[in-house]
Order: structure tokens, then sequence, then C-alpha cells
């Protein structure tokens, strides 16, 4: 079944190409691109795949168990708007136009200095009739430099004042996940491309990595009381795992100055560098600056923009942010 749908997926992805992408580029004399064209299509056809999903299952899955209810449902809004700038290819279509030339440059530099970075099939050749279990391995690998990168996010101050519009939604819902500031959504694809080149990810694993990310962190953010059980909250990052991380003032104590749980697929990485916190409550998720209440920032994708830029500013000047 998943080989037939496989099947048909290339085969819609082949038909775009060659009815719409492909004459386009060429007219555009952009000939070259005609093979990350044909991988960006893929990733919109799994954008609007997710879509469905969120339509379909995460949705029905909110309005049957939620933890919070809403009379008045105004704040979602900004977040749909923001889901499908991100599904539907527009902010990863300008995040790759942007980093492209960047990490070509990289690699071909690295190249022709005869650096080749280490890939995990040279290590263990077995991985290479292993598919699957080579899959997993940079799954955990790139999942260890995206804690990281996000407990990075809220340490470094500049940095911090683009990740907090993320932060700062009190109705957190499936739609919040895609809530990120355009810079700090060029900050994250940046990472995530270099992580992949330094640490040799296959080409063909690429888009599937950048998937399996993707639908982890899409249903972290449900606004429904569901559970993983005991262990599975353990093993992969649960709603309430990541509610923790969102709550307003993420548990107040010294041991936690820069908040909790930063994992993005695996709790293990929170536990080992000490930044785990479990609970079974579901907290009340925000932030407590009172400028990000405002009811004018709290729905309006420009001025939440606007904010980040001008917060980071402040902060590089060294300024209360
Ligand atoms: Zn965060
Ligand atoms: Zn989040």
């Amino acid at each position: 079944m998943i080989q037939d749908f496989l099947d048909h997926f290339v085969v819609v992805q082949g038909w775009l190409l060659d009815a719409f992408v492909m004459p386009a580029l060429l007219a555009l004399g952009l000939g070259s691109l005609v093979e990350p064209a044909f991988d960006g299509i893929e990733f919109f056809l799994f954008g609007v795949l997710q879509l469905a999903i969120a339509y379909a299952i995460l949705r029905p899955l909110e309005s049957w168990r939620p933890v919070e209810h809403w009379p008045d449902r105004k704040a979602v809004r900004v977040d749909v708007l923001y889901t499908f700038l991100d599904r539907l290819g527009v902010i990863p279509l300008a995040v790759f136009a942007l980093l492209a030339p960047v990490v070509m440059s990289i690699d071909g530099w690295l190249r022709f200095h005869d650096i080749i970075p280490p890939q995990l099939e040279d290590a263990f050749p077995a991985l290479e009739t292993h598919p699957l279990v080579s899959f997993l391995i940079y799954l955990v690998v790139i999942d260890f430099f995206e804690y990281w990168r996000h407990r990075l996010s809220h340490t470094v101050r500049w940095w911090w004042a683009l990740h907090v519009i993320h932060h700062s939604q009190r109705q957190m819902s499936l739609w919040t996940d895609s809530r990120n500031h355009l810079l700090d959504d060029l900050i994250g694809g940046a990472w995530f491309a270099l992580v992949a080149l330094l640490i040799g990810v296959p080409p063909g694993h690429f888009v599937g990595l950048l998937l399996a990310v993707r639908i982890v962190e899409n249903l972290a953010h449900v606004n429904a009381r569901i559970s993983f059980g005991r262990i599975g909250e353990q093993l992969l990052v649960s709603p309430r795992y990541h509610r923790w991380h969102h709550a307003v003032d993420c548990p107040p104590g010294e041991r936690f100055r820069f908040g909790c749980n930063f994992a993005v697929l695996f709790p293990i990485w929170d536990r080992l560098f000490g930044t785990q916190h479990l609970a079974e409550a579901l907290p009340a998720t925000g932030v407590s600056a009172p400028e990000l209440a405002d009811p004018r920032q709290a729905d309006h994708f420009w001025r939440q923009q606007a904010d980040g830029i001008a917060g980071l500013v402040r902060a590089l000047r060294g300024r209360e942010g």
C-alpha cells in the first residue's frame, strides 16, 4: 500500500514538473534548476499532505479533547496564515533561494580543498544496504543539533528577540508550529542545511528527514489532551512535553533560567543536558512580556515581523530587549 502511494506520488510529482514547472523554468532561462525543482515539488506535495492531515486528523483531535476552549479564535488566525505560507512552500522557497548559493559555495570550497565531510556509510559500509537504519541514525544526529539550535535561540538575546514570536501565542494550537519570525526560519534553514552538509546526509534522505522533524513538531503543538503513555512521553516529544516548553514562565526556578524541554524529536537530549521537566499538568502557554499580549501584536503578521526586527536591533545594541 505504501509502495502504491509512493508510485502515485512520483507520477503526480513528474506531471507537475512536466506540465508547469519545467516550461516556466525554461522560459525564464533557469534550466539548471530543474533538478532542485523536482525535489521542491516533492516538498510542496508533502506540504499539501500535511495540511490534509491537519484538517482530517489534528483539527478533529483538538475539537474532541481540547486542553483549552476559546470562545474567540481570532488570535489563532495569524498562525493559520503562517502555516499556509510554510506548507505551500512560500517561506521555504524564499529560504531556499537565499541559502542555496551560500550552501553551494561552501560545498564547492570544501571540495576544492579536498575536504570531504565524513559520511556515515564510509565508517559503517553495512549501512549502504540498510537505508532505514541509516535514515534513523541521521535523524538522531540531526535532532541533536536541532536541540542545540533551539536552546541557543532561547539563550542568545538577539536570537530570542526573534524566537519569542513563536512563544507569544497564548492560544497554542496545531497551527502555532509554523509561527516563526521569517529571519528565525532563515537561520533555522541555514543551520539544518549546514548540519546536513557536514554530516554528509545523502540527498535521498534529505526531504524525508526534514519531513520527519516537521510532522512530530506539528503534532507537538496540538491543543488536545493526548498522552503517549509513561514510556512514550520519554521517547518522543509529545504535545504535553512541548506544552511545558511553551508555558508562561516555563517552570520557575534557577535550574531552568532560559526554559525547559527544548528537544524537537527526542526528549533524551533534555535529559542528558539537564533541561527536562516532566509533569502531569497542562500549563497555560505564552510569554509574560506585556507588549506581546497587546492585541495589535497578537494577531498581526507584519506587526510581529517588525517587532522581531526591532527587538533584534535593541538586543544587538545592548539595550534591554
Ligand atoms: Zn522555543
Ligand atoms: Zn513550539
